[in-house]
């Protein structure tokens, strides 16, 4: 898969869904500069996922974004090998805690298993946003 990385800055602006959801402006300008933000809350101090302006475990409005590590491990994954080409759809449990539905990229087939380390990977998709994908570590 190629990526386009001379013309990335602020291609969220022209995506449908990114201007539907300002409160999420943070994360996608963020996303163009390959940093991977979460929220966090600064009362019950934990981080979520999605990124919303509500913390969803206890209610505060108190929340911040923090720049994750971008390392996870793989919760589950499917592999659609009807498609064309091939994906993996995959549940990634973030080192922060939070789990992620995402695609693992640039996978060797033997390697994927539950549990495996993976990083994320930045790809702009075709709408204009970059997009966190995740590689096997
Ligand atoms: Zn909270």
């Amino acid at each position: 898969m190629t990526m386009d990385t001379t013309n990335t800055a602020q291609n969220y602006l022209s995506d449908i869904y990114a201007k539907a959801y300002p409160e999420t402006t943070p994360f996608w300008e963020a996303a163009e500069q390959n940093k991977f933000l979460l929220k966090s809350c600064a009362d019950c101090k934990r981080p979520h996922w999605y990124p919303r302006v509500i913390c969803p475990m206890c209610g505060s409005s108190n929340t911040l974004w923090t720049e994750a590590s971008g390392k996870g491990t793989l919760y589950t994954f499917s592999i659609n090998e009807k498609a064309n080409p091939p994906y993996v759809l995959a549940y990634v449990q973030l080192e922060e805690g939070p789990t992620i539905m995402s695609n693992i990229i640039d996978y060797d087939i033997e390697k994927l298993q539950i549990g495996a380390a993976v990083k994320v990977h930045f790809q702009a998709t075709k709408d204009g946003r970059s997009m966190p994908f995740f590689r096997l570590s």
